[in-house]
């Protein structure tokens, strides 16, 4: 294949993704398989001599749609959305011919000044002040790693970058049982450990609770360990809890520690100004992640972390070995050395698309949609007999069950199994719950509607 075959087949291939997509609703939103079915109907060893296209075209038409769960299907309500507004699609085909690796200025200008405009554009839209730069990650989980790991070396005085961890006193981070598994995982990676990020307790509303923070930091203090910062939870991925980020960042501040705001699903409806008072004193937070390719639209990947003061993740992460130098250019911003990989796609231009293409205000009408239908489609469910809802909707998230685990677990599996929409589960205080979140970009609300026919016809 070269690039005149390529031409041929993106125009197959374009067509093959409009046809997808307008047939999507027709399709079971989880796959409907058992495990090793799609791997049997591969060859056993890679080909020695080359194929036809038409061939392996037509094995990918046969073998992978049906072995696919359909994140755009319009009733996706598992997890978290992974939206891909179709503006965002045409930006990564053409991100995708081109084909650059972004990791210094130099090697692809524009990625990198379209990164840094996007990231103020995103700022502003956010409704967060002057002041704050940032860095588009893969993920979120890479993001809070990068944030912890530049807690880790303030608080050590960039010792352990140099001469590692063994010696130095017992390191503390804290947050919530809400906050996502992403933070675990920071504290291991970081050499934290995973016994030394402390959960602070919730209250009633499932919020960290700012005096047993305080309290948690002094008694540690007086053991001798080190304490070296706090991730907060702006919209938990269980229930969609959020701490209170005001009381919690002055608790943090006072005790001379850095501040991390996890809003990765939640941090999209912040557009939407009526939704702000849900993480109220986040501009004061050092740093705060939140993910454009879930619920705004950008395809996956994306994750924005906007920093308050990016010098000091930079001396953390960067290193400028003489292969990397760009002389002549000491000015410039290399992005590589804001993240933990070197190499880096060109992500900003799906949010230049995405933004210009639907307006600010499109992309808020949808995520004020789906919280309205969000609300609607938990007072239905609340009618059905034996259904409760175990927690209210926070923005677009919420959860029910019926009356035991074993009750819920069967009704999730027949749900699923019927393929008509798509659920998960959580466990909230100790109860298995169904969480229901709206938010997929081309769902409606007769889409959202049927979460109750199901439910209903199902229980
Ligand atoms: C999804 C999610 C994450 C992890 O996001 P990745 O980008 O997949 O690493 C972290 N925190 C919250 C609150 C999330 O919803």
């Amino acid at each position: 294949m070269n690039h005149d075959d390529l031409r041929h087949w993106s125009k197959r291939a374009a067509d093959w993704a409009h046809d997808y997509h307008a047939g999507l609703r027709d399709r079971p939103v989880r796959a409907a398989l058992t495990p090793g079915a799609i791997a049997a109907q591969l060859a056993a060893a890679a080909p020695e001599a080359a194929e036809p296209m038409d061939t392996i075209f037509a094995d990918f038409e046969r073998i992978v749609p049906p072995g696919m769960t359909h994140w755009q299907h319009p009733r996706f309500f598992a997890y978290f959305p992974a939206n891909a507004a179709p503006a965002s699609m045409l930006a990564e085909q053409l991100v995708n011919a081109i084909a650059a690796q972004g990791m210094l200025w130099q090697t692809s200008p524009a990625a990198t000044e379209i990164e840094q405009v996007m990231v103020q554009w995103l700022r502003a839209a956010l409704g967060l002040p002057e002041g704050f730069s940032g860095t588009i990650h893969d993920s979120a989980t890479t993001a809070t790693l990068s944030a912890v790991l530049t807690m880790r070396e303030k608080a050590l005085g960039w010792a352990g970058l140099q001469q590692g961890l063994s010696g130095l006193p017992r390191l503390r981070l804290y947050a919530s049982a809400e906050t996502h598994s992403s933070v675990d995982k920071a504290a291991r990676l970081s050499g934290i450990g995973q016994d030394n990020l402390v959960k602070i307790p919730t209250g009633t509303d499932f919020a960290m609770k700012p005096g047993a923070l305080a309290g948690a930091i002094q008694a540690d203090c007086d053991a001798g360990f080190l304490p070296v910062g706090v991730v907060l939870c702006a919209g938990g991925t269980s229930i969609g809890a959020f701490d209170r980020i005001a009381d919690c960042i002055a608790v943090a501040h006072s005790a001379g520690l850095p501040l991390h705001v996890d809003a990765a699903w939640a941090g999209s409806a912040m557009i939407c100004p009526e939704f702000r008072p849900l993480w109220a004193g986040v501009e004061n937070a050092d740093s705060i992640v939140f993910n454009p390719h879930k619920w705004l639209g950008a395809q996956f990947d994306c994750a924005v972390q906007f920093l308050r003061d990016p010098g000091q993740q930079i001396r953390t992460l960067g290193l400028r070995p003489t292969y990397l130098e760009t002389t002549g250019h000491e000015e410039i911003t290399n992005f590589n050395e804001w993240t933990v990989p070197l190499g880096r796609r060109f992500r900003a231009l799906k949010l230049w698309f995405l933004m210009r293409a639907y307006g600010l205000n499109g992309l808020r009408a949808r995520i004020r949609n789906h919280v309205a239908w969000a609300r609607e489609l938990a007072q239905v469910l609340a009618t059905l007999p034996g259904v409760q809802i175990t927690t209210q909707p926070s923005l677009s998230l919420f959860s029910f069950a019926l009356g035991s685990d074993a009750e819920t677990e069967a009704l999730l599996t027949r749900v699923n199994d019927d393929g008509r929409v798509y659920l998960t589960q959580t466990r909230h205080q100790g109860r298995l719950v169904i969480r229901v979140q709206v938010g997929q970009f081309d769902c409606t609300r007769d889409d959202v509607m049927m979460v109750a026919q199901v439910v209903k016809e199902m229980t």
